[in-house]
């Protein structure tokens, strides 16, 4: 906790009047714990999350810490992270309590560390079948309208979380999220990347508003290492069943092949070990 150092899980360290509690009124990151080449645990891709992190706040007003602290922060959180133990640290930033917000108070910010999930291993091993739901608005419809914060890693998750549900109840395990004019976005919680012949794809953040995933970057970033390419293009759900593999990536998951799509199965793809050890994430 910012200022306050390490304290025990069950410590309350929120005001009830904090914004980020009433309103979803500010921001985060959630990270990939692994060892370095110390051998100890660190927060993955920090310096790009923290990037991301920082643009974020830029778009919400929000008066972040100097990425110094954050970077701090994010090291006290791993420092008793058991070495050799993959887990997902968490930073998190709200605007702080309403009654000190106006007279710019001090934002609220604190990291939590956890351990990787069994639903996540499991989706990392099995792929998923995912439906796809409708946003219910334009591909292009959050460009012009930068109030919608598109692009942001803001609290404001209910919708992502009720995404999630609704696949729940419906037997799948994700949520490819379409626009209304019918093409794929991201999940609620992934980015979607797709394999054309020797080509990596993925959705273009500019025109979408989606999340610029960390992973997802990294990996096209990296696509020569394994002899591929790398672009962006927009794609519809049933052409992802042409495609040569298609993946849901994100940060702690790591890479989780589709299998389905609203029932549709998609080709297995011989590609998902190779980007699964590329990423460094284990089976
Ligand atoms: N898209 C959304 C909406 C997300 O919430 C996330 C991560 O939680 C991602 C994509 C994947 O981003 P990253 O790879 O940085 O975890």
């Amino acid at each position: 906790m910012l200022g306050r150092g390490v304290v025990p899980a069950d410590t309350p360290v929120l005001r009830a009047d904090d914004l980020g509690v009433l309103r979803g009124d500010g921001i985060f990151e959630t990270m990939h714990v692994r060892d370095g080449a110390d051998g100890l645990p660190h927060p993955w891709l920090l310096d790009e999350h923290l990037a991301r992190m920082a643009r974020s706040a830029a778009r919400m007003d929000l008066a972040l810490p100097e990425a110094r602290v954050l970077r701090e922060l994010a090291a006290l959180a791993c420092e008793q992270w058991p070495a050799g133990t993959e887990g997902a640290v968490r930073l998190v930033c709200t605007r702080g309590a309403e009654s000190a917000a106006a007279t710019g108070g001090p934002v609220t910010c604190f990291a939590t560390v956890n351990p990787v999930g069994p639903s996540s291993l499991a989706a990392r091993r099995d792929g998923v079948a995912v439906a796809a739901l409708t946003l219910g608005f334009p591909a292009a419809a959050r460009t012009p309208a930068p109030w919608l914060l598109g692009g942001v890693k803001s609290l404001s998750y209910a919708v992502n979380m009720a995404s999630l549900r609704w696949a729940a109840a419906h037997g799948v395990d994700d949520v490819l999220w379409v626009s209304e004019d019918g093409f794929a976005l991201e999940a609620p919680t992934s980015t979607l990347v797709w394999l054309e012949g020797d080509t990596l794809y993925t959705v273009p953040v500019a025109e979408t508003g989606i999340l610029p995933g960390t992973t997802a970057a990294h990996l096209l970033a990296t696509a020569g290492q394994l002899g591929l390419s790398a672009g962006q293009r927009m794609v519809t759900p049933a052409e992802l069943r042409g495609t040569d593999g298609a993946w849901l990536l994100s940060s702690v998951r790591g890479i989780a092949e589709i299998r389905t799509v609203d029932g549709a199965t998609l080709p297995p793809s011989a590609l998902t070990g190779k980007l699964r050890e590329h990423l460094g994430f284990s089976a």
